[in-house]
């Protein structure tokens, strides 16, 4: 059995033949590949071939696969009960390594996804402030729940339309959806619904239209403009938080948000999500308070046990300067290579998360992201992957260098690259997609 007669037969059992959207390859055409085994930055595939995985199942793998100490913690907490559903040493141990690890972080509830965070930061904001309304930015993804689906609609000062049958268009009227990087209209927005907008919520790196950087000014823009009307700042660090250092991107930019969303590193791969804020704030969740929120998996002690060991083996053996170094290797060389070849292709990277966007000028916002080239980006995927490496299957997306990826995996990726013929390539006839950008893992 290979990997399109797997999916063949998981077609017939299950939607699409994948438990989520953007695995099914729908945005670079072809059969997606089916993964038995990981190791260090390889995986094994179901063809029997291996690759090299800058996909890091989409940021959670920062250590690479199966790292062996992460390993043993999850082998010996599942060795002692897989769920209690009851209270356990070790999650207040793991909060407390959060909370030390992010300062402004004072307490932590743990849930058991990145959407399952947002959506109860969601719900968190609008009981701490008695507000109705939300802001959020196009090409920012927070999970799937109805009222994070939303695009922008007709004007700025409306509610956006939903990105997804099936949602309420009362969900999605309450939230105001401004480009990234356009403080201008956020300002515009909140000087007319400010008193009725909970929180502005924002992917500080932006991850999910490919790697977006914040213009300088932005995030300081946001949290001055936030605190002046009383919503709250919500930084969705589900992709940025322990990326580029052993704490939140907002820690380390030094502009403290009101609530952060945690995921996807925290776990170390296995389900989780979190929820962190000053004591104020966090004492608005039940029992404390009135916003209520629960969870029969929450804290599970397998989930606490893989975060926990991978935070400490983050915190102790610090490979972020040698991710960024690995990070800056590819991105510089994919630009050589781009200049030398005549290719409309930039890469940008910062620490372990790139994006090579197929087109030469910067990417700024979600409209930058959507003018570039999808059929070169379908072409440079298949090219790679057929020489070994894994990327996103999507052009929205970003990839990632984890701890355990060498320069030579690096040089070999460029290598790959230089030997790519886009003229060879006939055109990919690519899937209907769902969502045009962040649909997510
Ligand atoms: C992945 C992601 C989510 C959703 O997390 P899941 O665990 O997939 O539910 C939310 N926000 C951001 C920024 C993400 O990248």
């Amino acid at each position: 059995m290979n990997s399109k007669q797997w999916f063949e037969r998981a077609r017939k059992v299950i939607p699409g033949g994948v438990n989520s959207p953007v695995r099914a390859f729908n945005g670079v055409g072809g059969t997606p590949v089916y993964f038995k085994s990981g190791k260090g930055a390889t995986v094994q595939t179901e063809d029997g071939t291996e690759l090299v995985d800058f996909c890091g199942s989409w940021g959670p793998l920062i250590l690479g696969h199966a790292r062996e100490e992460v390993v043993e913690a999850v082998a010996k907490a599942a060795a002692d009960g897989l769920s209690f559903g009851a209270n356990t040493a070790k999650e207040a141990e793991f909060a407390e390594l959060v909370c030390s690890m992010v300062p402004d972080i004072e307490m932590i509830r743990l849930v058991s996804s990145g959407t399952e965070a947002v959506m109860t930061a969601i719900r968190l904001a609008r009981g701490y402030t008695g507000r109705r309304k939300i802001l959020k930015f196009d090409g920012c993804y927070h999970g799937h729940t109805d009222y994070m689906l939303v695009a922008s609609g007709s004007g700025l000062l409306t509610g956006g339309i939903s990105s997804s049958a099936g949602v309420s268009p009362s969900a999605t009227a309450e939230v105001f959806v401004a480009p990234y990087n356009d403080l201008a209209a956020v300002q515009e927005i909140l000087k007319a619904n400010g008193d009725e907008i909970a929180a502005v919520i924002v992917e500080p790196i932006a991850g999910n239209m490919g790697l977006v950087e914040p213009a300088e000014g932005f995030l300081e823009g946001l949290r001055a403009a936030t605190a002046e009307c009383g919503t709250l700042l919500i930084f969705d660090e589900v992709i940025n938080g322990f990326r580029l250092g052993p704490t939140t991107y907002g820690n380390l930019c030094g502009i403290v948000p009101d609530i952060t969303t945690l995921g996807k590193i925290i776990g170390g791969g296995m389900p989780i999500g979190a929820i962190g804020g000053s004591t104020e704030i966090m004492s608005t969740l039940a029992p404390l308070g009135p916003v209520y929120q629960a969870g029969t998996l929450s804290g599970n002690p397998v989930a606490v046990a893989a975060g926990m060991k991978t935070l400490e083996l983050l915190r102790d053996e610090n490979p972020y300067p040698k991710m960024e170094e690995l990070g800056k290797r590819l991105a510089d060389g994919v630009e050589r290579i781009a200049t030398e070849k005549g290719l409309d292709l930039h890469c940008a990277q910062r620490g372990g998360m790139f994006t090579p966007f197929f087109r030469k000028a910067p990417v700024h916002n979600l409209d930058d992201s959507k003018a570039c080239d999808q059929q070169a980006h379908a072409h440079y995927f298949h090219h790679m992957l057929d020489a070994g490496f894994y990327t996103p299957p999507s052009g929205f997306e970003v990839a990632f260098v984890s701890a355990a990826h060498t320069e030579a995996d690096i040089d070999a990726f460029l290598q790959a690259l230089e030997n790519w013929n886009r003229a060879k390539q006939s055109e990919i006839i690519f899937g209907t997609k769902i969502v045009t950008n962040g649909n997510g893992s």
